[in-house]
C-alpha cells in the first residue's frame, strides 16, 4: 500500500499482504502449519472483560488521574516460568507502585512485561560467537539462546511452547494474587542496607515509614475492610512482534459490559500540520457489528516496537484492528510528521487511553525530539487521548569493555564486552521527560522499564554503585541489561521525589 492510499478491509490476517521487517522464515512449513492450527484451537489467555478493565484504567492515565508502571525482562525466557522468579517480579512491581502512589498521589496501573514477552527484534540477524557465525537469538518463542547454529534455527514448535509458558505464568499470577501474594496487610521486605549514602538511605527509609504507617493506619481504623488491600490488579504485556502468534489468539467477541460505548466514526481532522496532506486519510476500519470486536487474547496490552512501526507495514496493519489498548515505541528516528498519521491509523475514533506512546530517545536526544512529538499530538485531534510513557532504557544502551575472564559477554583477548546502561543516564532521561511534559502542559503518565526481581549486575550505578568491573558478577540477561531489584526500587523513590517537587 502506498502511503497515500486508503487502508483496506481489516481482518486478523490482512497484515499478510504488507511489507514486513523482522519476519521469520521457518524451514519446516508443515510443522509451522501444525503449530498455528493448534494455537487456533487453544483458549484465550486473557478475556475481553480484563482487557477492557485495563483500557478503562488507561483512560484515567490519559486524563492525568493515574500513573502507569510497566516493567519486566527484555527477553522473558521459558525458564523464568517458576514460582520464585514470578513472585520476585510481582513483589518488586508492587513495592515500586506503592512508592509511586506515595510520590504522585495517584492510583498506579501495573502492567508486567511478563507471561509472553518471548519475541525479540534484533538489529542484526546473525552474530559470531567464539568464531562461529550463527543466527542471533530472537527470543524463546523463536529459537534457542544456546550458541549453536542448529539450536538457533527458528523452530515452529516453540510457538506452542510459548503459549503454554504464558498460560502457566498467567495461571500462577492469578492464583498467587488471589491468594495473598500482593496482600498489603503482609509486611514487605524493604531492606535498604545496600544504599551506601546515609542521607539517601534515611530519605528512603522515611518514605517507607510513611507508606507502612499509612497501611497500618488504614488497617487499624478499618478503612481496608472492603477488600481493597488484599490484592491488586496486575496486567500482562509483550511486544506484538510475531504476528502469526498474535493472529492465532485474536478472536471475535461481544464487547463486554464494562466497555465504553463504541466511538463514533470521526471526520478527517482539519489539522494545522502542514504535512497533514501527505498522511493516510483518517478512516475507521470497515464496519463490524457495533456490539463485537476483535480482541488479541495473548495479553492485555501489546505494543509495536521501534523497528516495526512503519505506517504501511504489517505490524501497523495488524494492530489497527484489535480492540486492546496498544503501545507504540517512539524513538529518535520517528519524524514528528509521521506521528499523527500513525495515530490516525491506529486510533481513528480518538478513543481516550487506547494508545500509549512509549518514548525512548536516550538521555542525550530526548530534548531534541520529545517537544516536537508533543507539539504534533497537541495540534491534532489526538490531543488529550494518548498516554505518554517514558522508556528511559532503550535509548541508553552502551558497551562496556572490561579486562579479565568472564562466563558471559563477548570475550576477546582477555577482555569482555557487556551491553550495559548507566543508572544516571536512565534517571536523566526520565527527569527530562517529566520536565519537558510539565513545561508543555502535557502529562507524563508512566514509565516503561526493563527490570528483574533478581540481584543481577547488568546496569551500572545506582545506590549500590555498581561499576563496569562488577558487571561479570551476575550478568544473566540474554538480551538487554535490566535494572536489578535495588536499582528499580531506587528509580521509583527518585521518580516519587520528582512528583513531590
Ligand atoms: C524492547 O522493549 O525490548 C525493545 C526492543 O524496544 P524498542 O522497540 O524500543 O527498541
Ligand atoms: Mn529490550
Amino acid at each position: 500500500m502506498a502511503r497515500n492510499e486508503e487502508p483496506g478491509v481489516w481482518s486478523p490476517s490482512s497484515w499478510k499482504g504488507r511489507p514486513i521487517v523482522q519476519s521469520v522464515a521457518y524451514k519446516d512449513t508443515a510443522s509451522f502449519d501444525h503449530a498455528v492450527s493448534k494455537l487456533n484451537t487453544l483458549p484465550p489467555l486473557v478475556t475481553p472483560r480484563e482487557i477492557v478493565r485495563l483500557k478503562n484504567e488507561l483512560r484515567e492515565v490519559a486524563q492525568g488521574n493515574a500513573f502507569l508502571l510497566q516493567g519486566g525482562d527484555c527477553a522473558e525466557l521459558f525458564d523464568y516460568c517458576n514460582q520464585d522468579m514470578i513472585e520476585a517480579k510481582v513483589k518488586l512491581l508492587l513495592q515500586m507502585s506503592l512508592v509511586l502512589i506515595y510520590g504522585a498521589k495517584k492510583k498506579v496501573v501495573r502492567v508486567a512485561r511478563m507471561a509472553g514477552q518471548y519475541a525479540k527484534p534484533r538489529s542484526s540477524p546473525m552474530e559470531t560467537i567464539d568464531g562461529v557465525t550463527m543466527p542471533s537469538f530472537r527470543g524463546d518463542i523463536l529459537n534457542s539462546y544456546e550458541p549453536d547454529p542448529v539450536a538457533r534455527e527458528p523452530d515452529p514448535k516453540r510457538l506452542v511452547d510459548a503459549y503454554f509458558h504464558s498460560a502457566a505464568t498467567q495461571n500462577y499470577l492469578r492464583a498467587a494474587l488471589s491468594s495473598g501474594l500482593a496482600d498489603l496487610h503482609a509486611p514487605l521486605d524493604w531492606s535498604l542496607g545496600h544504599v551506601r549514602d546515609p542521607t539517601v538511605r534515611d530519605h528512603y527509609q522515611a518514605i517507607v515509614e510513611r507508606i507502612t504507617d499509612t497501611l497500618d493506619m488504614m488497617h487499624t481504623i478499618g478503612l481496608d475492610t472492603g477488600g481493597g488491600l488484599e490484592t491488586v490488579d496486575l496486567f500482562t504485556s509483550h511486544e506484538g512482534l510475531l504476528l502469526e502468534y498474535e493472529q492465532s489468539l485474536t478472536r471475535l467477541f461481544k464487547h463486554p459490559s464494562n466497555a465504553a460505548p463504541p466511538a463514533l466514526p470521526s471526520k478527517p481532522v482539519a489539522s494545522p500540520n502542514k504535512h497533514r496532506k501527505t498522511s493516510l486519510p483518517t478512516q475507521l476500519p470497515p464496519p463490524l457489528p457495533p456490539t463485537k470486536g476483535y480482541y488479541d487474547t495473548s495479553a492485555h496490552f501489546i505494543w509495536i516496537g521501534d523497528r516495526t512501526r512503519q505506517l504501511t507495514h504489517s505490524h501497523v496493519e495488524f494492530f489497527r484492528g484489535i480492540a486492546n489498548p496498544i503501545g507504540v515505541k517512539v524513538g529518535p528516528s520517528m519524524p514528528a510528521t509521521d506521528l499523527v498519521p500513525l495515530l490516525d491509523i491506529l486510533n481513528p475514533g480518538h478513543e481516550v487511553g487506547k494508545i500509549v506512546l512509549i518514548t525512548r530517545y536516550g538521555h542525550d536526544k530526548i530534548a531534541a525530539h520529545l517537544p516536537g512529538h508533543i507539539r504534533a499530538v497537541q495540534a491534532s485531534a489526538h490531543r488529550d487521548t494518548v498516554v505518554w510513557q517514558c522508556d528511559p532504557m532503550h535509548g541508553n544502551g552502551r558497551n562496556a569493555t572490561v579486562t579479565g575472564p568472564s562466563t558471559d559477554g563477548t570475550s576477546t583477548n582477555g577482555t569482555t564486552t557487556f551491553k550495559t546502561r548507566r543508572f544516571s543516564d536512565i534517571l536523566s532521561e526520565l527527569k527530562q521527560a517529566l520536565t519537558i511534559h510539565r513545561s508543555m502542559s502535557s502529562y507524563l503518565g508512566g514509565v516503561h522499564l526493563e527490570l528483574t526481581g533478581e540481584a543481577v549486575t547488568e546496569c551500572v550505578g545506582g545506590a549500590e554503585e555498581l561499576t563496569e568491573e562488577d558487571l561479570s558478577l551476575n550478568y544473566t540477561t540474554f538480551c538487554d541489561p535490566r535494572l536489578n531489584e535495588k536499582q528499580a526500587l531506587e528509580l521509583a523513590f527518585l521518580v516519587a521525589g520528582f512528583y513531590r517537587e
